[in-house]
């Protein structure tokens, strides 16, 4: 079982912090008196690391690539580099450096900082490859017998999303209006989402380019890290418009992501397999080694000024696809893979109701009303509640977490077209 690595940080040295040694995650970060700049995640501290390579104490490569505010001229270095530097970082924050003195003015408290998106999204795709979702969403919809289409264990299934609102944790999500007709409304109207949820999902990050069709393997190689992601979607829109084409409108409000990068580097000792197989894939989707991860992930709601209740607790592992597998397929096509692709997981359920990643799920489409610590019953998100996604892979005293994605939902506007 992975071991704590210690750090001079004594705070990186808890059992409870997300961000050991181990860990490290990469994000972008600003002060009162300093402007967005890259930075690290140690214990409860962040490393300037924009200000270490300009202190020539830290190099990523020629040209410097920490002038700008984003990770993406990083990744373009490509797996090599991105193993050095984490090397030379890990050696500088180890207990055994020479070199704290140097590196302690380019330390700075979390308490004190702002995270910002910490990469450029170039292209959003967002999948449905989670077994218990997709069977417990296809039995609302259409009857237990048809729950899962043919092609489901089959296929990852996608569609390609707006990069465009992805949102960094700690934005605000407004309400959105939309068209929507229930089955008992003779016609549509366009009026504010009653039916707004959240999808529990983790977002892996494309750090290598590709121009044609890449194997499982190549794929797995392509991936940088990982974020949490919560996929905001508005259900009673998303019934109403999902017919043929798949979730246009009700998934574009916003996705928010968490903060920090956690690297695939990071998450190498928790690597796992994809549940077995119930009918044997296309050669080109097999999964040559694990390439799930073991992530306990849970999801609190807080209606405003009250306390958060856990509402959701499940892992990564339960996904049926991995992210390398729905990478490869997506590039069965040609369709080129860019440096900053994100790519959404699904929603990630297990097989018991307290694992259900969606409000659609835990009130099964608001016939079952959750009753929050607070007292107050919920089937869909309301004005002011405050969502929040948390996820660590767990070794012996030591987790390497995603720190929280968050955001609070603003209440939708009177007149959306009032200029
Ligand atoms: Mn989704």
């Amino acid at each position: 079982m992975t071991a704590l690595r210690r750090s001079w940080i004594d705070s990186a040295n808890s059992p409870d912090t997300d961000f050991p040694l181990n860990n490290l995650p990469y994000g972008v970060f600003s002060t009162e008196d300093s402007a967005p700049r890259c930075g690290v995640a140690i214990g409860d501290q962040i490393v300037d690391v924009k200000g270490l390579e300009e202190a020539g104490i830290l190099t990523s490569g020629e040209p410097p690539v920490f002038s700008k505010p984003s990770w993406n001229a990083f990744m373009e270095l490509g797996p090599e580099a991105w193993n050095g530097f984490r090397g030379a970082l890990m050696a500088l924050l180890a207990e055994k450096t020479g070199l704290k003195e140097r590196v302690k003015p380019y330390l700075v408290p979390m308490a004190e900082a702002r995270m910002h998106m910490p990469f450029e999204v170039s292209e959003y795709t967002d999948f449905y490859a989670g077994k218990n979702h997709a069977v417990n969403v296809g039995t609302m919809f259409r009857g237990p017998e048809n729950a899962l289409p043919p092609n489901w264990l089959h296929i990852p299934i996608g569609y390609n999303g707006r990069a465009s609102s992805v949102v960094v944790s700690g934005t605000d999500v407004r309400r959105p209006w939309g068209q929507l007709k229930a089955p008992d409304m003779e016609a549509p109207v366009f009026a504010p989402c009653k039916r707004f949820d959240l999808e529990l999902e983790m977002g892996a990050i494309v750090g290598v380019p590709s121009s044609g069709p890449i194997t499982v393997q190549e794929a797995d190689d392509m991936i940088f890290g990982y974020v949490l992601l919560n996929d905001w979607s508005a259900r009673d829109i998303q019934a109403w418009e999902y017919q043929p084409l798949g979730p246009f409108q009700a998934k574009a409000t916003a996705t928010t992501i968490s903060p920090w990068i956690v690297t695939k580097a990071a998450l190498e000792p928790f690597r796992t397999s994809t549940p077995e197989r119930e009918k044997e894939l296309l050669p080109y989707l097999q999964e040559p080694t694990p390439m799930l991860y073991d992530i306990t992930l849970e999801v609190t709601l807080a209606p405003d000024g009250k306390e958060a209740s856990t509402i959701a607790r499940t892992n990564y592992s339960q996904m049926y696809y991995s992210a390398a597998q729905q990478l490869a397929h997506h590039t069965t096509s040609g369709c080129p893979m860019r440096v900053g692709d994100l790519l959404g997981s699904g929603t990630i359920s297990g097989p018991t109701k307290a694992e259900r990643g969606s409000l659609l799920e835990l009130s099964w489409g608001g016939k079952e009303p959750l009753t929050l610590e607070s007292g107050e019953t919920r089937n869909f998100l309301e004005d002011g509640d405050t969502l929040t996604l948390a996820g660590a892979a767990k070794g012996d005293g030591v987790r390497v977490g995603f720190g929280v994605c968050a955001g609070k939902v603003l209440p939708a506007l009177d007149d959306p077209f009032k200029r």
